[in-house]
């Protein structure tokens, strides 16, 4: 049973005594929604116990609260409701919070900040990752290293060329790293009856995180990491990403309890000149307080965003002098005249230049929050209503049926040739691929990959309902 509404109170944090011990715990007055749990009563309330009295410290009134599996109980003649140990606490649930925006708040808060300011650079191990995981997918569709190897640098020929790269170089060190996935994919631990999927999109209503695993294996998630880490362990913000992945695929079903990262450099290592845990495969146990953490995480995110607050970096405990983003995070801090952890080097721009700054940076913001309104229908509406909107094609057909597939527009005459071709498959790929995301431009470095993108990330039938695809505008998931 789940409870959720308008927050219209945030109480204070207490302890009490219990038969379990002393235990913290919080009072969240609601406006229960119409539709669910209490519907009808004006304010209701919800106890936070334990770990989720977190809750408290970035709530505030106006946001919406879900709560999972609550219980309901009676206090003097009063109902009201309380979390139980199967309970999630999700602020705003409808903001969309990417993994790897968990990710990267876990390193520092931020840095989650900074990555939205800027785009991805084009430095070489960026280029590098890529064709990684591009030939990791080949690969686990059973492709042939080598040919998977070639394809994909010369594909990324642009990108390698402007960095001044040889393309034999970056076929031998793509291969050194790929050449490890190999070997792990044929390890007697993975027989021919290993289920694997490669780039699998999941989004999550209940959670309000969205992301694309790099594979899953057997259900569980793996990741791919193509730097090295010689510890035994993964490293924390890693784990906390695939343990997203397995909050994720645990909504419809119990979670995975296992998620793996692959450190594909390890392999590339010399031997003599390491020390340390050296295999690139690294196993970890993913538990409930995990799942938990994430969660909680997630939620500062969705509650600083509900705020418009910029994250500072004190909220963490993140050294500035490890972190690769010092220097832009000074400057950022001193252009735009914020506080952060790192300090500020620089003079501010002008005050009307900040303002302007901040106009732009929030208009952008309102864009994400309608992007995510057009995700919810993905939950929201039928296949039908989807199709009467132009945000589906429903009713293809296998190849088998040649001919006979159509577009469910809601107007026949707008269905174009592409749509009515004989192989269904081919028509949901040419279909995508004509419907540019917005945020592509003709002349931008992003628009010349897309239809590589497009082409390795096609509609997996086991993550769109067999009838349904992606609506078209939809950005990528990492948009
Ligand atoms: S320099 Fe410090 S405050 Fe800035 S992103 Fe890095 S860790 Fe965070």
């Amino acid at each position: 049973m789940n409870l959720r509404g308008t927050l219209l109170d945030v109480g204070e944090v207490r302890a009490v005594s219990t038969q379990y011990g002393e235990r913290d715990l919080v009072e969240m007055t609601i406006r229960p929604d119409e539709d669910g749990v209490a519907a009808g009563d004006d304010a209701v309330t919800v106890t936070l116990w334990g770990k989720w009295t977190h809750t408290a410290d970035h709530a505030a009134a106006g946001m919406d609260l879900l709560v999972t599996a609550v219980e309901e109980n009676e206090f003097r003649g009063e109902r009201g409701y309380a979390t139980s140990g199967d309970s999630y606490v999700v602020l705003e649930p409808d903001f969309l919070v990417d993994v790897t925006d968990v990710r990267s708040w876990v390193q520092c808060p931020r840095m989650y900040y900074l990555n939205k300011l800027s785009g991805v650079p084009l430095a070489y191990p960026v280029v590098k990752g890529t064709i990684v995981h591009e030939v990791f997918g080949d690969l686990l569709r059973g492709r042939d290293l080598d040919e998977a190897v070639a394809d994909h640098v010369e594909a990324a020929g642009l990108e390698l060329g402007l960095l001044g790269r040889e393309a034999q170089e970056v076929r031998d060190e793509v291969r050194r790293n790929a050449a490890a996935i190999e070997g792990w994919l044929a390890q007697g631990t993975l027989t021919e009856e290993d289920d694997w999927r490669s780039e699998y999109t999941l989004i999550s209503p209940t959670f309000g995180i969205k992301g694309r695993a790099d594979a899953l294996r057997r259900g569980m998630p793996v990741e791919l990491k193509t730097g090295k880490n010689t510890n035994r362990e993964p490293r924390f913000q890693d784990k906390i990403q695939a343990a997203s992945y397995a909050l994720l695929l645990g909504e419809s079903g119990d979670p995975p309890d296992t998620g793996t990262l692959l450190y594909t450099k390890n392999a590339a290592l010399d031997r003599n000149e390491e020390t340390g845990d050296l295999s690139p495969a690294k196993e970890f146990s993913v538990g409930r307080g995990l799942l938990e953490f994430v969660v909680r995480t997630r939620n500062e995110i969705a509650a600083m965003e509900a705020e418009r607050d910029v994250p500072t970096g004190y909220e963490a405990d993140a050294k500035c002098e490890y972190c690769f983003e010092q220097d832009t995070c000074m400057v950022v801090s001193g252009r735009l005249d914020q506080e952060s952890k790192a300090g500020q080097v620089g003079t501010a721009i002008p005050e009307d230049e900040r303002d302007y700054f901040e106009a732009f940076y929030r208009a952008i913001e309102d864009e994400r929050r309608a992007v995510h309104d057009e995700y919810r229908k993905l939950w929201e509406q039928s296949a039908e209503e989807r199709a009467d909107a132009d945000r589906a094609l429903i009713d293809l057909a296998p190849p088998s049926a040649a001919g006979s597939c159509r577009a469910a527009t809601g107007n026949s005459a707008r269905a174009s040739p592409t749509v009515r071709c004989r192989n269904s498959a081919r028509a949901t790929l040419r279909w995508r691929v004509r419907a540019t995301p917005s945020t592509a431009t003709p002349n931008s470095a992003a628009s010349s990959r897309f239809p590589r993108r497009w082409s390795s990330t096609r509609t997996n039938p086991s993550t769109c309902a067999a009838s349904t695809c992606t609506p078209p505008n939809s950005p990528s998931p990492g948009s």
